[in-house]
């Protein structure tokens, strides 16, 4: 069966080999296993449900939770010459009857639904009298309340192989890997932990860069100047800095578009279709713009502001470079940009558990932001994937980094916070070991403490910046919340005790290098 699966994939689609992990994969569906496929935006999920469901006997319901794309997914099969069709909300009802009596003839190999339809029992009853071989599932993680985009639609996934006659094969895929989104899914289609995939993380052609401590304004403005031909996409985290630095770079004569949820759809729409056939080089957008945008050639992907996690970083960063040519993902932080996040999350209406896993995934984003180590083995780890200790194409890798013996600074560090019984957050700690006058720090009593000034020769951002590599590293973590304190890790009083150095790799300082080396 393999065999004639490759031969469909050069046939039908013109590729001589699958890439990594679409192989296993639709080789387990075709022994007839069910199984969750987590791979990344662009990563080639599509495949690995359309050549089963080619081969196998009987027609795959494929469900979708995007009009627009589905559409898009019919045309292309239609013009490789796969008979499919489509059921969601704009059709009328004689029309979804006759599209599922030429089904019931096997007239097609796939029929893509809309979530919502699943939740009509009479539409379920009409999907009795077809021989369903497979239920492919995209975008999985709508199961999830964990997920990042649930739609209470997709538990009728669970009423309709319930329904069917006989119990079709089930595929899921997803681009989100955190483990409570995993287990939500595996546990509602009935998955076993054994046949979940996930591959194709790793994104070689890309350039990660975090860029601190830097006039953000004028280093945007620097770089778009100095990639004026290419495509590039810019992330602010709301609409008014969109609209902000919009203004900004039409002023200095770039040829910028605007896109985010406040505009009308008319003119979302001109401004993506000018971006998409470079009439405008710059995309100034929020984090609205991407779902189903298909441009290969975006060259590099610039974040103004950190976003809330990494799921959603990686997605937004994917989006450079989907040709294979190199791209660039830079992040431009500043601590301001975590208040922001924490701001956004205290708005919502989230139950506490998962206002606490929201700031549980603000954190890995805010470390990836602070690790001194190898950016894409961060990502990559978050994910689930192995990852060598070096990528050498990541800001950090490239950077003259020197091995330093952090262990007394870092000693100074956790003695202080348990001096303060963790009970502050990191620009009290920094306060007191700078031996700052501050109101608070008196008003506590702090310059008692014998670790009052000791680290007088660093300014106090230098010691929150070493507080939060710290953090990174796992010595120190920080409670959930608004106001986080800083709380002594396990391996933190090893290295009080002296039985564990802190050694780490630290950045020479020297400006970031924006431009590209071609
Ligand atoms: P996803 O749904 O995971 O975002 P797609 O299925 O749309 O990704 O695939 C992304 C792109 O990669 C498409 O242009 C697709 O044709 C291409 N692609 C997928 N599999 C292969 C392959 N084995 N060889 C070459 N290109 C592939
Ligand atoms: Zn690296």
């Amino acid at each position: 069966m393999l065999q004639q699966a490759r031969q469909v994939l050069e046939k039908y689609y013109g590729y001589p080999s699958f890439r990594e992990g679409q192989e296993s994969i639709i080789a387990r569906i075709l022994d007839g296993t069910d199984v969750l496929g987590i791979m990344p935006t662009g990563g080639g999920k599509s495949i690995c449900y359309q050549i089963p469901a080619l081969l196998l006997p009987g027609v795959t319901l494929v469900i979708s939770p995007l009009i627009s794309l589905m559409k898009d997914q019919i045309d292309t099969l239609e013009s490789m010459g796969v008979a499919a069709t489509f059921i969601n909300s704009s059709l009328t009802g004689s029309e979804v009857s006759k599209r599922l009596a030429r089904a019931g003839r096997g007239e097609y190999k796939m029929i893509y639904i809309a979530p919502e339809r699943l939740e009509s029992d009479r539409f379920l009853s009409m999907l009795q009298d077809l021989s369903v071989a497979m239920v492919a599932i995209d975008e999985a993680h709508c199961i999830s309340s964990w997920g990042h985009d649930f739609r209470p639609s997709y538990r009728a996934i669970t009423s309709l192989l319930r329904e069917l006659p006989n119990r079709p094969r089930v595929a899921a895929f997803t681009a989100t890997a955190t483990p409570e989104v995993i287990s939500d899914i595996t546990s509602y289609l009935g998955i076993g932990d054994g046949e979940v995939f996930l591959t194709g993380f790793n994104r070689e052609n890309l350039k990660f860069s975090v860029i601190k401590g830097e006039n953000k304004k004028d280093y945007l403005l620097r770089y778009v100047n100095e990639n004026k031909d290419q495509a590039g996409i810019v992330y602010a985290a709301t609409r008014k800095d969109v609209d902000n630095l919009y203004e900004f770079l039409r002023k200095k004569g770039i040829a910028a578009g605007k896109y985010h949820a406040g505009l009308s759809d008319t003119e979302r729409k001109e401004a993506q279709e000018r971006f998409i056939f470079d009439d405008i080089r710059v995309m100034v957008a929020s984090n609205a713009f991407g779902m189903g945008i298909d441009k290969s050639n975006v060259r590099y992907v610039i974040h103004y502001n950190m976003p809330r996690n990494m799921e959603a970083y990686y997605q937004e960063a994917g989006r450079a470079g989907r040709d294979g040519e190199p791209g660039e993902c830079l992040l431009l932080f500043s601590p301001q940009d975590i208040l922001i996040q924490k701001f956004l999350i205290e708005q919502t209406q989230l139950d506490p558990d998962r206002k606490a896993n929201e700031y549980k995934k603000l954190q890995a984003m805010t470390d990836y932001c602070h690790t001194p180590r190898c950016l894409r083995q961060h990502i990559l780890r978050y994910f689930g994937e192995q990852a060598p200790d070096e990528c050498g194409n990541c800001s950090h890798c490239n950077d003259d980094l020197q091995v330093t013996d952090l262990t007394v600074d870092a000693q100074k560090i956790f003695s202080c916070i348990y001096r303060m019984k963790e009970r502050y957050g990191s620009t009290l700690v920094s306060q007191v070991l700078k031996g700052s006058k501050s109101k608070k720090v008196l008003q506590f009593g702090f310059d008692r403490l014998p670790t009052y000034g000791i680290m007088k020769q660093y300014t106090e951002k230098e010691i929150v910046d070493l507080i939060n590599a710290l953090i990174a590293e796992g010595y120190i973590s920080l409670t959930e919340g608004q106001y986080p304190v800083l709380r002594l890790q396990a391996r933190a009083s090893r290295v009080l005790k002296g039985e564990e150095p802190v050694l780490q790799k630290l950045r020479i300082s020297r400006k970031p290098e924006p431009v590209r080396d071609d």
